[in-house]
Order: C-alpha cells, then sequence, then structure tokens
C-alpha cells in the first residue's frame, strides 16, 4: 500500500515521484459454548479480526456482480481444517445478506452480530478434521470508511463497476472471511459481469471467458498463498495489454479508459521492475506479474498479490517499484500480526530508494540522508516504526523510518552482507509467515555482529536515533 498523499513528500522533492444480514434461527441462551471457535484470530490490536479454531486452505468464490443495481451475488465455499474440535465457528462478513450455510453438505444454522458470522454445523467437528462450508449471500457491499489514514477500502463500487482493495480488513465487505493475514489460502473466482465488462481478479485465468445471456464470465486462479486483503474482483471497462517480462514472466496489465495513454508505460515498468527485484529478491515468487490502473480517486496504490491496483492516477516507476517489492514483502512473505508492518511497508519504500539508485537518480544514502535532517520534533521520530498502531497503521513512520532501519542496517553490516541478507530472508521465507524477531536474528546470524540496539533505537524508540 502506498499513499499519494502522506508519503511521497520528501521523495518527491529529491527524486521523481508523483505524484445486516438476516438471521437463521438463533440458540435462545448464550452460556458459554464448549468448542467453540474464537471470533478473533489472536492479534491483539486487531481482536475480532480473523477467527480461531481453524485454517483455510482453499476459497471458491462464485459471484456476480450488476453494476447498474450495485448487487453482489456470492457463492463461497470455504474448505479449511479444524484446529480444535468445533462446536461452532465464526468468519467475517461486513454487511450483506446470508441466505444459507452449510458444512460438509449438512444444513447449517448461522448468526449474524456486527462483522462476525457465527455458524454451528449440524454435527461437531473434530479437532484436525477437514470441512467445507458452503455460504449463499447477496446484497449492496459497502466499502470501509472510517479508517484514520486509508480513506475509502474494500469492495467500493464505481461507475462502471468496482474498485476492490482490502487491507487491512475489507476483504470481508465482499465474502465470508477468515479476514487476517495470519491465514493465507489458494483461491479460485468465477465472476459474472454484465458483457462488454471485466472482471479483474488475481492470478492467472484459468479458463477463457465465456458470454451467454448478455453476461460474461470470468474463472481466475491464485494458486499460491494469499492473504484475504490482497484479493480481488477489480471490475469494469478495461483495456488489458497481455505479454511477459524480458525474462519471461506472464505480465498482465489493464487501464480504464480514461487512463488508457498509461497502459504502455505502465505494462513495460511493470516488467522491467518485477525483472530486476528478482535479481535483488531473488526468484519472483508467483505465476504472473501486472498491474491494474482505475478511475477510482482512490488516492493510493495497493499491492494485490500479482496484481497491484492505482486507484485513479498514472503510477510512475517509484510507485511501481514500491508496489512490486511487496509482491516479496507482504505478499510472499506475510505478517502474522498488524504491529510487524514495516516489514511490509519498510520493505518496500526502501525498495523505492533501491530503484532510484539503480535508475541513476538519488542514491539510497542521499534519500536516508534527507529524512535524517528531519528536527528531532518531527512526527516520525515520536512513532516507532516496529510498533504499528491500529488507529494510525500507515502512519508515514511506518513506510520512511522502516525504510530508514534497512538503511542503517545496511550501513553497518556492508553492501555484501545486507544484499545476500535480503535474499536469503525473501527466499527461504518464501510463502511463508515472518516476524521482526525472525528478521533481527536471521541479521545477526548473517552477519555476526550483535545488532539489538541498532533494531532497538531505529524500530522500538519514540526518539531520533542518535
Ligand atoms: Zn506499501
Amino acid at each position: 500500500m502506498r499513499s499519494l498523499a502522506v508519503v511521497t513528500v520528501l521523495l518527491s522533492a529529491l527524486a521523481c515521484s508523483p505524484s445486516g444480514g438476516s438471521a437463521a434461527p438463533t440458540p435462545a441462551a448464550r452460556p458459554p459454548v464448549q468448542d467453540a471457535g474464537a471470533p478473533g484470530i489472536g492479534d491483539r490490536d486487531f481482536p475480532l479480526d480473523g477467527n480461531g479454531g481453524y485454517d483455510v486452505a482453499h476459497y471458491g468464490l462464485k459471484l456476480g456482480y450488476d453494476p447498474g443495481r450495485r448487487f453482489l451475488t456470492g457463492t463461497a465455499t470455504v474448505q479449511a481444517s479444524a484446529k480444535q474440535a468445533l462446536s461452532r465457528f465464526n468468519l467475517d462478513l461486513a454487511g450483506l445478506t446470508v441466505d444459507q450455510v452449510s458444512v460438509d453438505g449438512a444444513k447449517a444454522t448461522f448468526d449474524r452480530k456486527g462483522d462476525e458470522l457465527t455458524i454451528v454445523p449440524a454435527a461437531p467437528i473434530a479437532d484436525g478434521a477437514r470441512f467445507t462450508t458452503v455460504i449463499t449471500y447477496s446484497g449492496r457491499p459497502q466499502p470501509v470508511k472510517d479508517s484514520s489514514n486509508l480513506g475509502t477500502y474494500g469492495f467500493i463500487p464505481t461507475q462502471d463497476g468496482a474498485f476492490v482493495t482490502c487491507e487491512p480488513n475489507g476483504a470481508k465487505t465482499w465474502f465470508p472471511a477468515n479476514d487476517h493475514p495470519a491465514d493465507k489460502a489458494r483461491f479460485d473466482f468465477e465472476i459474472t459481469v454484465p458483457k462488454g465488462l471485466v472482471a479483474l481478479a488475481n492470478g492467472e485465468m484459468s479458463r477463457p471467458a465465456t458470454t451467454s445471456g448478455g453476461k460474461t464470465t470470468y474463472h481466475w486462479r491464485e494458486r499460491h498463498p494469499m492473504a484475504t486483503y490482497l484479493a480481488t474482483m477489480t471490475l469494469g471497462k478495461f483495456e488489458l495489454r497481455q505479454g511477459r517480462t524480458p525474462s519471461g514472466i506472464p505480465n498482465l496489465t489493464a487501464a480504464d479508459p480514461r487512463f488508457r495513454s498509461a497502459l504502455d508505460r505502465l505494462h513495460t515498468n511493470t516488467g522491467k521492475i518485477t525483472d530486476y527485484w528478482a535479481t535483488v529478491f531473488g526468484p519472483y515468487p508467483f505465476s504472473s506479474t501486472g498491474g491494474v490502473v482505475d478511475d477510482f480517486p482512490a488516492g493510493y496504490a495497493l499491492e494485490n498479490q500479482t496484481k497491484p491496483m492505482y486507484g485513479g492516477f498514472d503510477p510512475d516507476e517509484s510507485i511501481v517499484a514500491h508496489e512490486l517489492a511487496h509482491q516479496w514483502f507482504g505478499n510472499s512473505l506475510t505478517i502474522k500480526r498488524w504491529r510487524d508492518l514495516w516489514l511490509n511497508e519498510g520493505f518496500a519504500t526502501y525498495a523505492e530508494w533501491l530503484w532510484s539508485e539503480h535508475s541513476g537518480r538519488s542514491t539510497a544514502e542521499t534519500i536516508f540522508a534527507g529524512f535524517r535532517a528531519r528536527p528531532a520534533s518531527d512526527p516520525m521520530w515520536a512513532y516507532p516504526p516496529g510498533k504499528a498502531r491500529p488507529g494510525d497503521l500507515f502512519n508515514e513512520s511506518v513506510y520512511t523510518r522502516g525504510g530508514m532501519t534497512l538503511h542503517a542496517l545496511r550501513k553497518a553490516v556492508g553492501d555484501q552482507v545486507f544484499f545476500k541478507l535480503v535474499k536469503e530472508w525473501a527466499t527461504t521465507n518464501r510463502h511463508r509467515h515472518v516476524s521482526t524477531e525472525q528478521f533481527v536474528a536471521l541479521a545477526e546470524k548473517r552477519s555476526g555482529k550483535q545488532l539489538d540496539s541498532l533494531f532497538d533505537a531505529w524500530l522500538f524508540q519514540p526518539r531520533r536515533p542518535a
């Protein structure tokens, strides 16, 4: 994720930057229920995000959207395995009307409260068992609007379709999800829209689009694990460009007709930057790359897996470099708790500086020195980026001081160790979950240096490092 407004101020000076559902029968009394899955996955900063007691392996989402009525119909097939005995469990779902739920083919009862959908299967699920939940639902999706530094996110209806960007917890605005990055899963999408529109989701098209009765159906498959916030079903009028990067990775880019003139440049930059990051961070972690420019003026870009979304602007190289670096840092390597967000945003911001350096513009050292010169009273120094705060998750410090942390590390261990370490980090943790503690441990191991005071000063202290 990168906002256009907040993060680019100094960099642009130095470099070249741009710019209620119905409820089924509810148990009458609610004594503590044995073997109930927890309503949150255990991130203390976001206590109701995700759910406990199971792990999702696959989402099969069959979706239809009518932009005229702004109406979504969905059938979600969620394959999961129980991590405890479950007499009931939750999914996250905001708004929309649930029509029916089944578990392993047997009708289940369910209950809605806030953004929690509680499902009571006909028979309890045994610890370790695999089970399949099918939820049919429909309604007018509403994006999340109350966020402090994100503006609007989730399923956002547009004039010709929808712009769908869900970080940190907006997947629940369009499908029932274990909506927290600690549970990644594979996805299949079957999306039906009025003929003439294009529906874009993650991964690759698993079969050609078919049109009948004035509607076109698109099939997409993301066969690598993906966090729910990276899923998309952005749809509307799009011009597409299909090809390969110079090294041969399939590359699909798209632009709303209003941004037609941006498409060639996006396509070329996406190809060359994806390939360059593969030389710096190790092999590209997914089966295709790409990017989408829609006309919704989001004021930010989001690194949706395999298809970053640029909301209403023609992206320059710097922001493309940022979103594509996230394919490694955030998408392949995924955080288990949001307070580690600097592992996504600090790396993606530092990637912007590396791209600037690679392109013969300002070096990372020059950019670092510019930020380092900010007065001690600058708010960035009061916000420790290693503890991203739930109400101010995307604070500039998480980006800039996060990136500065990596540059301070690079200076402490030298270029050779630093770049080897970054590549090892991305390669050995490919498609896994990571934490700050793991990164610090690897940095110390590979450099042979005691680095706790460096990381403590840059990540955890509410003041400018000495
Ligand atoms: Zn970002």
